[in-house]
């Protein structure tokens, strides 16, 4: 059992500051979701955790090590992945450089890259089907499909997606709702950013919600899902 502990975080960017005592846990392996409304400080909060920015308070723990003295690269080592918003393929690489651009800092051979791969093709197919293709080519699901292999390529035990389905058609989302269930029950702990409140309570089991940087609830899907005051204001029931 993996835990991904935050306590009392407080972040921002210079003198801004977006999060203010943000506190919660993450289990591995399960599936937390996070909602909150435009600007609650969602991506924020990856980026602290993942080392994009530096918290100036309060800290981040995985299994006890505290997150905070490691450099931006050892965030990756130390088994912590981030999707970000957006996917951010390398536009003019194929789907299979693109997947082992999540590999860079692992010192295996050849042959378990190889395996690896193979495991994310058997998990999505289609990018096994589009793996010398240039990546950006592809349309928005296969290209999340692809962010999240290369994510799943760093061998994490917790990974962190942003704005998982922004955008994408319905059938797309239904893919990659599978595929996370699928790689949490392998064990992977995953952090997931979700705007579409439904699809949150679908995927997790847990949920954090974040309202002008600080967490109002956690609780689980369930739990949440029933709240009113969170039904009425994600849902727009009265
Ligand atoms: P959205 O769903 O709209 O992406 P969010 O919940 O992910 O919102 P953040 O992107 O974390 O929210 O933004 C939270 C606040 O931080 C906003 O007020 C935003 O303007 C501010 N912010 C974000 N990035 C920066 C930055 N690089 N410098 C200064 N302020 C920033």
């Amino acid at each position: 059992m993996t835990t991904l502990t935050v306590d009392t975080m407080t972040a921002g960017y210079g003198d801004v500051t977006v999060l203010t005592g943000v506190s919660f846990s993450v289990g591995a392996p399960g599936i937390t979701a996070v909602i909150g409304s435009n600007g609650a400080g969602k991506t924020t909060l990856l980026r602290a955790i993942s080392g994009l920015i530096r918290p100036a308070s309060g800290s981040v723990t995985l299994n006890g090590q505290n997150l905070a003295g490691l450099a931006p690269d050892g965030f990756v080592a130390a088994g912590i992945a981030h999707v970000p918003e957006g996917r951010r393929l390398f536009a003019g690489m194929t789907v299979e450089d693109n997947l082992m651009m999540g590999a860079f800092s692992r010192r295996v051979p050849a042959a378990e890259l190889q395996r690896d791969l193979d495991a994310i093709y058997a998990i999505f197919p289609r990018l096994g089907e589009r793996r010398k293709q240039d990546a950006v080519s592809m349309s928005g699901g296969e290209q999340q499909m692809c962010a999240i292999g290369r994510g799943l390529m760093a061998k994490p035990k917790v990974m962190l997606i942003d704005e998982l389905s922004l955008g994408l058609a319905p059938v797309a989302v239904d893919v990659l709702v599978a595929a996370l269930r699928t790689v949490a029950a392998d064990g992977l702990g995953l952090l997931v950013v979700e705007q579409d409140v439904a699809v949150a309570f679908d995927l997790a089991s847990s949920i954090v919600v974040l309202d002008r940087g600080r967490v109002t609830r956690t609780g689980s899907s369930a739990e949440i899902a029933a709240d009113p005051a969170v039904r009425a204001a994600y849902l727009g029931e009265a």
